[in-house]
């Protein structure tokens, strides 16, 4: 796919993104009732549905209520657009990888602003991203017998690791945290999950180093996790390259 109809795309996705988030929060369901308005119950019409553009036209504001709309949606919408475009940017080889790019992304983001707004990871989302790797890893190995029972074993011993560091660091990471990084270790393997958890408690430390000395947060408040466990995670993706670098240095 090319760059700008996968950022195009990605706009609409992370539209659909926005929806679930919402829908999860608020007991619905993502197909019905048509996307309305929180304050004023008033069904949104397509046209001030149109990702980002509406949000600008309305100046962030409801059409009939005037209740202002969280930034949260167009910048959903914008991050999931440009995190495509960097997908068919830098994934080569069949469109699949591209898609499954997609999808992983999508997951990510999810989940981010999940812990973001609510300080949990859903189990619903957490399942999903998990099922949906091992979909896409089945199909990618061709149900490869010997592959799976290596992912199966990187399964256990990530997921023993994961124990071991909620007993060493438990005001940091959560029951959600383990199933997310298990979910990770489908997608990217137990070498690279080792290094995303690397890279998401050292940047972690750093932010709460910064947000400290800044005042912001005290020594008893506590951080999500799950979205430098993203950002690390995109690090990985994207960029391979950098995994070699760090096994070099380490
Ligand atoms: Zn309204």
């Amino acid at each position: 796919m090319t760059p700008l109809f996968s950022f195009f795309f990605g706009l609409c996705v992370g539209s659909f993104l926005n929806v679930c988030l919402f829908r999860w929060n608020s007991g619905g369901n993502v197909v019905s009732p048509p996307s309305f308005c929180p304050q004023c119950k008033k069904s949104i019409k397509w046209f001030d549905n149109i990702p980002v553009l509406s949000f600008i036209l309305l100046k962030g504001r409801c059409r009939y209520c005037d209740t202002s709309i969280s930034w949260q949606y167009p910048l959903v919408e914008l991050a999931t657009g440009i995190l495509f475009c960097v997908s068919a940017v830098l994934i080569t080889g069949p469109l699949s990888f591209q898609l499954f790019s997609f999808v992983f992304v999508s997951f990510l983001i999810v989940l981010t602003i999940a812990d973001l707004k609510w300080k949990l990871l859903p189990h619903p989302f957490t399942n999903l991203f998990a099922l949906a790797g091992l979909i896409i890893q089945l199909y990618e190995k061709n149900m490869d017998l010997v592959h799976f029972y290596t992912l199966a074993t990187g399964f256990v011993l990530i997921g023993a690791l994961v124990l071991v560091l909620i007993q060493i660091f438990p005001e940091v990471l959560g029951g959600g945290d383990i199933k997310m990084v298990l979910a990770l270790s489908i997608w990217l393997g137990v070498m690279k999950v080792i290094y995303v958890l690397i890279l998401a408690f050292g940047s972690g430390a750093v932010v709460a180093l910064g947000l400290l000395v800044a005042h912001k947060i005290n020594r008893k408040s506590t951080m999500p996790f799950g979205p430098f466990l993203a950002l690390a995670s995109y690090g990985i993706w994207f960029f391979p390259e950098l995994f070699e670098h760090i096994r070099m240095v380490l």
